[in-house]
């Protein structure tokens, strides 16, 4: 069984709900903030979050996992059904000064951090590897968090995340289609793209000076991919490693 991370605070939001389906996703977020900041900018917000991750790694406890926060907003994933993934899912604040947009932002001790919660949470609640997302992920058209620097490949490489191969690549060729076997809701296409190459294609997103704007704009109105044969190609990458993914047992879930 993996080791408990170390909670360094606790400190209790007071806006949640009982929860009453099981868990099955776990969303990362990312705010400018310090945790303390994050703390009374939720509080004042009425959101919340179950976990919020300091740049020095420590880790803070905002709701006890049974709980239900209000974290993801308007979402969805895979064809889910409901509104939002608030319900069936667990919520991770990540203290990031550019909105995830660098990769120096994601410091060490908060990765490592992230990492050892990650494989607990995941160990505890039976959330399997495809259903780590960010929430630009399952709110495309509303959220840029956690930005192009988050860390993906390194979760990938602790055994947490999948990861694509070049070689394999789905036999579909539809943009939709491919979006839609990934999980990204199509409903607008430039939104899914764009989240899409937020997280597998970080090539292709620009790095915005003015925070404010891009957290008002999270995508780009008129994107299409600069280099559209790569973008294809890596859609099909992904998608095939998705695929895949929900058919295996990951490693923390295996019976000894
Ligand atoms: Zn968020």
């Amino acid at each position: 069984m993996p080791i408990k991370p170390q909670i360094k605070h606790i400190h209790h939001l007071p806006h949640f709900r009982e929860r009453t389906e099981e868990i099955k996703y776990i969303i990362i977020h990312c705010s400018r903030s310090n945790p303390e900041k994050q703390l009374k900018n939720l509080h004042k917000l009425e959101l919340s979050a179950h976990y919020i991750i300091g740049q020095n790694g420590e880790i803070t406890e905002a709701l006890e996992p049974k709980k239900v926060a209000y974290h993801a907003g308007i979402s969805s994933w895979h064809g889910s059904q409901g509104k939002s993934l608030n319900g069936s899912s667990i919520g991770i604040e990540l203290e990031a000064p550019d909105m995830g947009q660098s990769k120096k932002t994601y410091k060490p001790a908060l990765r490592h951090s992230l990492c050892n919660l990650l494989i607990y949470l995941c160990y505890k609640y039976k959330v399997r590897p495809e259903n780590i997302l960010a929430h630009s992920d399952i709110a495309p058209q509303r959220k840029p968090d956690p930005g192009k620097g988050f860390p993906w490949k390194y979760l990938y490489q602790n055994g947490i995340t999948p990861w694509y191969h070049l070689y394999c690549l789905h036999q579909e060729t539809d943009e939709v289609k491919l979006l839609n076997i990934i999980g990204y809701n199509t409903e607008v296409l430039t939104a899914a793209r764009y989240a899409f190459c937020r997280r597998w294609l970080p090539e292709e997103v620009k790095t915005e000076r003015n925070i404010k704007y891009m957290l008002d704009n999270p995508y780009p109105k008129d994107f299409v991919p600069k280099d559209e044969k790569r973008y294809f190609k890596r859609l099909r990458a992904v998608a095939f490693a998705m695929e895949k993914c929900r058919t295996q047992t990951p490693w923390y879930l295996t019976k000894k």
